[in-house]
């Protein structure tokens, strides 16, 4: 070999070596401004005058029985063989134009998959949790994979007025879709201490308003309320509850949506129902329960129950069917709250993914389109009596599919 050729060799992998380096930092680094940005300065004074706030960090009324090693160790045994789907999920791709035409009745709602969602009401366009990643992680390579491609794509949205957080864990707080909102002119209004994140991730300090619990923020003919919740955040082992979190009660002139965010069971549904019910629609979160964390997840039965204690009309079930987080199969907390519903008499109605509903077009009875497969419930792990019997009652869709 040639001083020449090994002098060529060597610059190449010296040019390797650096592009290698230059790769991991980047990924590196982007996993790190994953991670979030604390609050500090006036944002955090405000933080800690916060009734929520006590020792450092935020906490709920009730506190929470949960994270139980042992149960969530046995359940990872028996988690479910569905709880991924197998077939591909039938998905309803919205297009732009979809949107051009304002709801006939003043409000539409449009399921993205997992808590994303669209709502436009009061003559705005609202859009809860977004989530346009791959991956609900800090890391585009590892961490839990959506099943699906986004249903619309982000600059198929129609102009957004305002984008609603509830906390800040990966599933309802992406950074990359974030960051592709830097342009945009949309408010964001999220719980007290998640504007950090947003801050540091380049969303001027004008476009972001946090609420406490019970504090309201307005858009011409609109209202948004932030709800207590009963939950937990935190993107990495340090920095749990040291952001709040919420459910968003959106009240225009005619109508009005409540969304749970992600919650366990609690009395404060009442006063919420007390306070600013009823509701027109709900979205009441099913998914990603399990009894090793009771408190984190209302179970699709708890669901019904909170429905009825908001004074929901309607009921659209969110926080499932996009990501595999928990051990039941995807499709147990539809089937589930189905079956809830019909027992209680609650009105409610499953969407596809991408599919748009006008509540004041939905049926009176509780109804699906049954578009998800029959899958066999887990006969086999702790705390799935529910499961079975709410199998067992199970619950022939009352809808025919719709279209
Ligand atoms: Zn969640």
């Amino acid at each position: 070999m040639t001083a020449r050729k090994r002098f060529g060799i060597g610059k190449m992998l010296a040019a390797l070596f650096v592009l290698l380096f230059a790769g991991v930092s980047v990924a590196l680094a982007q996993a790190w401004d994953a991670l979030g940005h604390s609050a500090e300065g006036a944002r955090l004074v405000r933080m800690q005058a916060s009734p929520q706030w006590h020792d450092g960090r935020f906490h709920n009324p009730q506190p929470l029985a949960n994270d139980d090693l042992w149960k969530i160790l046995v359940g990872a045994f028996h988690k479910s063989d569905d709880a991924t789907p197998k077939q591909p999920v039938p998905v309803v791709l919205d297009k732009r134009s979809d949107f051009a035409v304002p709801p006939a009745s003043g409000l539409r709602v449009t399921w993205l998959g997992h808590a994303t969602t669209l709502v436009e009401i009061g003559g705005h366009a609202l859009l809860i949790d977004p989530i346009w990643s791959d991956r609900a992680s800090p890391v585009t390579w590892a961490g839990p994979k959506r099943w699906y491609a986004p249903p619309l794509a982000l600059a198929d949205l129609p102009p957004i007025d305002a984008v609603l957080i509830s906390h800040d864990h990966y599933d309802h707080l992406d950074r990359a879709t974030i960051v592709a909102m830097k342009g945009w002119t949309n408010k964001f209004i999220v719980p007290l201490g998640v504007g950090a994140h947003l801050a540091g991730w380049g969303i001027p300090e004008e476009r972001i308003i946090e609420l406490d619990w019970w504090e309201s923020s307005k858009l011409p003919g609109l209202e948004i309320v932030a709800v207590p919740a009963r939950h937990t955040s935190g993107r990495y082992l340090f920095d749990r509850d040291k952001t709040l979190w919420a459910g968003f009660a959106m009240i225009a002139a005619n109508q009005r949506v409540y969304y749970s965010g992600d919650t366990g069971m609690t009395p404060q549904f009442a006063d919420i129902g007390n306070r600013l019910g009823p509701f027109d629609l709900s979205l009441m979160q099913i998914g990603e329960y399990d009894e090793a964390w009771p408190d984190w997840h209302l179970n699709p039965e708890q669901a019904i129950q909170a429905q009825q204690m908001v004074k929901g009309k309607l009921m659209l079930p969110v926080h499932h069917g996009l990501l595999d987080l928990a051990y039941h199969s995807w499709t147990e907390p539809m089937d589930r709250a189905l079956a809830a519903a019909e027992k209680a008499g609650v009105r409610m109605v499953i969407p596809r993914p991408g599919e748009s509903i006008e509540p004041a077009n939905a049926p009176d009875a509780a109804i699906a389109a049954h578009w998800w497969p029959s899958l066999p419930a887990r006969a086999s792990a702790s705390g799935d009596k529910m499961a079975a019997q709410a199998m067992d009652e199970s619950v022939k869709p009352s809808a025919k599919e719709t279209q």
